[in-house]
């Protein structure tokens, strides 16, 4: 049966063929996001609440929703499956009534990217196609080397020279060929720049983590939406804190819950929380001005300790754009002093170490609790969406290192100024 109805240009509406493995609108002067769409029907047949409910949780369990036709494609490394926690500690501190972590930190290269990537690298696998390739500030090409490595495909990777050596060592051991490259501060996106050019010049598919690039990676993203569902006894959190970069995750995830409202599962969306660092803020200014989603201006000089966040372009920004205006949610921009004390938070609190841009979404809800603009009593949901311990820099940066002693008990007491 066929689960995939058609696939439709974002932008112009055109439509393209599956089996053909359109990459993006080939209209002249479009180039827009290609999306795919599902035969609602023919799911429901096959997706029920008892039926989902049997399988374990992970991205593939919810095959029928992503754009690969046979199962023998699939490029795993056990990816999704995550934790959902709900907080204690942190709720406390915070003075919530129901707080909800996803810890995406657990995914095989440690951030969500994991999803979008297994997709993108399956896709092309049932394509015949075997070297690919990415524009990344780091998680979103661990991700795609690693499952190229598992393919046994070979994958180029183009990354900013801020990213941090703990990232780009990683890309470097899954056998990518990587490099760095200058000039993030001029306007243009010098890593989608060369992704764009290198692959035209030499037939590689490109597989970053942007769908007008990659319309199947775009698609796992949504997985995180169904998993959530599944983890709160088929409902949603009343409000999802998200951090943005270039928007596929907020918006992969808002077609997740559209999905599974579609398909009844649920009754509700919830509202999205676009959470942006201030050193690199396009959408939010973009919501600000009410922007056509299309025409969202570019942030000239990204800088931000979230460096994951800092895409000049937000490349899904329209459908982030979207769903935060559908959902009625908002979107807003928060300092690094934030994003630093939230990953501080996270960790002493809940025990999860967390890069900054992985904590991005908690920084936002702390800024909108001191501010009131959120209600404490609502059900809440945060996401860790990469580990702390690519970036180990930033944190060695600002704690003290420890006091050495000999084993000796007095030491120990004056060092910890311990009590007897
Ligand atoms: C890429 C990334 C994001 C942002 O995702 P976008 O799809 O670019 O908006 C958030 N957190 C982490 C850890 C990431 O690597």
């Amino acid at each position: 049966m066929a689960y995939v109805s058609h696939l439709k240009c974002s932008k112009c509406n055109t439509e393209y063929d599956l089996s053909k493995y359109p990459l993006l609108c080939t209209t002249p002067n479009c180039n827009a996001r290609i999306d795919v769409f599902y035969n609602y029907s023919n799911l429901q047949e096959v997706l029920s609440k008892k039926i989902l409910s049997k399988r374990p949780l992970s991205v593939w369990s919810y095959f029928e929703l992503l754009p690969v036709s046979n199962r023998k494609n699939i490029v795993s490394l056990g990816e999704g499956g995550t934790p959902l926690l709900r907080s204690e500690r942190l709720a406390k501190v915070l003075g919530v009534r129901e707080l909800y972590i996803k810890d995406e930190t657990r995914n095989p290269t440690w951030s969500f990217k994991d999803r979008p990537m297994t997709v993108g690298v399956s896709k092309a696998k049932e394509q015949g196609t075997d070297t690919l390739a990415s524009a990344s500030s780091g998680n979103a090409a661990a991700a795609l080397a690693a499952y190229c490595a598992r393919a046994g495909f070979t994958c180029f990777c183009f990354v900013p020279d801020i990213a941090p050596m703990g990232k780009i060592a990683q890309l470097i051991l899954y056998g990518a060929k990587v490099v760095r490259l200058r000039g993030l501060h001029k306007g243009d996106d010098p890593t989608v720049k060369l992704l764009r050019e290198a692959c035209a010049t030499y037939g590689w598919t490109p597989c970053p983590s942007f769908g007008p690039f990659n319309p199947y990676q775009a698609e796992g993203p949504k997985t995180l939406a169904y998993e959530i569902i599944q983890q709160l006894d088929w409902t949603v959190p009343d409000v999802a804190y998200v951090q943005v970069g270039a928007g596929g995750l907020l918006g992969g995830q808002w077609r997740g819950f559209t999905d599974f409202l579609t398909l009844d599962l649920v009754k509700q969306r919830p509202r999205m929380l676009a959470v942006q660092a201030t050193g690199c803020p396009p959408l939010v200014r973009a919501f600000e001005t009410n922007q056509d989603p299309f025409k969202i201006t570019p942030c000239e000089s990204p800088k931000s300790v979230a460096e994951g966040l800092c895409d000049p372009f937000p490349w899904d920004g329209d459908l982030a754009l979207t769903a935060v205006r559908e959902s009625k949610g908002t979107a807003i921009a928060v300092s690094d002093e934030s994003i630093l004390k939230a990953q501080d938070l996270l960790a002493k609190y809940e025990g999860i170490f967390a890069e900054p841009t992985g904590v991005t979404g908690l920084a936002g809800l702390i800024d909108q609790l001191e501010s009131g603009a959120q209600d404490p009593s609502e059900t809440i949901l945060i996401e860790a969406t990469g580990g702390g311990l690519k970036d180990q820099d930033i944190v060695i940066e600002r704690i003290s290192a420890p006091p050495v002693i000999d084993p000796d008990l007095a030491q120990l007491q004056a060092a910890l100024d311990l009590q007897k």
